[in-house]
């Protein structure tokens, strides 16, 4: 390709809402635009990249055995009524009427599709297991639609769903997606991490995330020093938390607090540790047809995880209790406890399952009880809801775990009879008997890989791409247009590597060699040859843009060293 004829309007500015460098550099780089909140253009360069992702992707789902299909993006509402998730799934599924009043939705994901792909078609046993994929466009709308690519409205998505006629199926698939998504990752030159996930809106069994560690993400992944657990903070156990702190002395006893409304007042009241105090967390729950209070309680020295409390309630939100939903459940904010609490839904946290000497809110303004146990509870109040943090217990051997940011790049699920039974979709087996088929989904971000490969590789100049995946191999640079020894050298090299396949941009603009310089190091190629002043003297320069190292060759060896280099 020739610069002079390609299109990659490169630019110094940044776009104003910008932080992360893959949203800058592939903005300033011209690889995608803007075209509204979450909402983006991929120009050439932008779109090579898509289509080299997709490759790889591709090539590793067919090898796997997986079948090619398109969904059409634009799905009938009656798919989403019969799974029962038209009412249920949040904002982020965009409805709207067609000309006849009927509803559609611009698909987020697609197992309806894919459930009505196979339904009254796939009957026997004898046609499973089966794995159908695309890579297409979806649209969610996003409450916060940021960091350009990475988090838009409308992104591409490979996703594939699988059936199969037993439990013990699905794993093996479940299993085997797992080692195509590692084989995707390592040819796109990312290392990454697959952690135990939830499940959220998809549901199933079992899932987890395949993660790309990076300071700039927006996930949180917990981690043992010691084995192999791995997991998103939402779904993070941890050994329950000891202390070797004196727990106070009393037996259930009320006492008057006056303004200890928090948990540091009520722990330095009484002159205990926080863990002896159980902080109530009072959250408003959203579900379709109304919403209600909802308290959780929790050690005083955790964190409420929100997806656990999500989860825990099975509300379709959670949203901060104001003051008057407070007032409306009969609570009284900061004194506030299970024991004798009433008319309002409660959890509380499993580490709290029959905890001695402990200090909770009264339920009556300025007073708290001293020395509850709590253990007169229903078990179904019981539930996982603390945040896992730095320095707590690997739940399976008891290491040190540590948490650390990391981007979401694929997410695998064991869907089970979920979508089949609610929809009707079902096979006959070995016995003749009519069973819902059993289903997998597997899902990777197509254009956020995009971004995810700038964030794990960049510096201050710009992108880096690695040789495994990159838009161009080399940019072979002219310094002076004018020259026309450099202009004759740099045209007959590049039509030489093209001829070995080797996949090369020539930079002939007639521009200032420190424009061209910066747009390299911007675009960030692997490798530059830049053709200059040096070439009277048979030499030419090569530049390493990892670490922008430049090396002199002869000039007649330039096609034997970089086909070297990148072959
Ligand atoms: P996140 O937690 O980041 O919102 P998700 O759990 O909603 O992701 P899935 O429903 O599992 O994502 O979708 C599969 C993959 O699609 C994700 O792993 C991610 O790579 C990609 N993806 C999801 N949402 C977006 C988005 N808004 N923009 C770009 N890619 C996305
Ligand atoms: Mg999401």
């Amino acid at each position: 390709m020739r610069f002079s004829k390609f299109y990659a309007p490169t630019t110094k500015e940044a776009p104003k809402d910008a932080t992360l460098p893959s949203h800058i550099y592939l903005v300033r780089g011209g690889f995608v635009e803007q075209n509204g909140a979450g909402l983006y253009n991929f120009l050439p360069l932008g779109k090579i990249m898509l289509d080299k992702i997709s490759r790889v992707i591709k090539e590793e789902m067919d090898e796997a055995g997986a079948l090619n299909v398109d969904f059409s993006v634009v799905t009938s509402a009656e798919l989403w009524r019969d799974s029962g998730r038209f009412d249920v799934f949040g904002k982020e599924l965009l409805r709207f009427k067609d000309r006849k009043e009927n509803d559609f939705v611009i698909s987020p994901t697609n197992e309806e599709s894919a459930v009505a792909m196979v339904r009254g078609k796939v009957n026997s046993y004898k046609q499973l297991p089966l794995n159908l994929y695309q890579i297409n466009t979806k649209f969610r709308d996003e409450a916060r639609p940021r960091f350009g690519i990475l988090r838009g409205r409308e992104f591409v998505m490979k996703d594939a769903y699988s059936f199969h006629a037993s439990s013990d199926d699905l794993r093996r698939e479940f299993e085997l997606m797992q080692d195509v998504y590692g084989k995707i990752l390592t040819r796109l030159g990312l290392e990454y991490k697959a952690v135990a996930a939830d499940s959220g809106a998809i549901g199933g069994s079992g899932s987890k995330e395949f993660i790309v560690l990076a300071k700039n993400g927006e996930d949180d992944v917990v981690s043992c020093n010691c084995c192999k657990y791995a997991a998103n903070i939402e779904a993070a156990k941890r050994k329950p938390r000891v202390t070797d702190a004196a727990a106070p002395e009393a037996n259930a006893a009320k006492f008057l607090t006056p303004n200890a409304k928090t948990i540091k007042d009520v722990a330095e009241f009484f002159k205990v540790a926080e863990f002896y105090c159980i902080k109530a967390v009072i959250k408003k729950a959203i579900y379709k047809e109304y919403q209600k209070a909802v308290v959780f309680f929790v050690r005083g020295n955790d964190e409420l995880q929100d997806v656990k409390a999500l989860n825990a309630c099975g509300a379709l939100e959670l949203v901060d209790a104001d003051e008057n939903d407070v007032k409306d459940a009969g609570l009284v904010a900061g004194f506030c406890g299970p024991v004798g609490l009433s008319g309002v839904d409660f959890y509380i946290d499993n580490e709290l399952k029959n905890a001695n000497n402990m200090i909770c809110g009264a339920n009556e303004i300025d007073y708290h009880y001293v020395g509850v146990s709590v253990s007169s509870f229903n078990d179904d109040r019981f539930k996982d809801l603390v945040s896992v943090n730095h320095g707590d217990r690997c739940p399976e051997c008891g290491g040190v775990l540590s948490v650390s940011k990391g981007i979401e790049v694929g997410h695998v699920f064991m869907l089970g009879d979920k979508y089949s039974s609610a929809m009707n979709a079902t096979f006959l087996d070995q016995n003749g008997k009519a069973k819902p088929f059993m289903m997998g989904c597997y899902g990777i971000g197509v254009s956020r890989l995009m971004a995810v490969m700038i964030e794990a590789s960049h510096d201050e100049k710009g992108m880096i791409w690695k040789k495994q995946c990159a838009p161009f191999d080399l940019m072979i640079v002219i310094s002076n247009m004018k020259d026309e020894n450099s202009v004759n050298y740099a045209q007959n090299l590049y039509q030489e590597l093209k001829k070995c396949g080797i996949n090369v941009m020539l930079d002939d603009r007639n521009e200032r060699f420190g424009v061209k310089i910066n747009d390299y190091e911007l675009l960030g190629f692997p490798y530059a040859l830049v053709v200059g002043k040096g070439l009277n003297d048979g030499v030419v320069e090569i530049i390493k843009r990892d670490g922008l190292e430049k090396s002199q060759i002869k000039s007649q060896d330039a096609l034997k060293n970089i086909k070297e280099l990148l072959c």
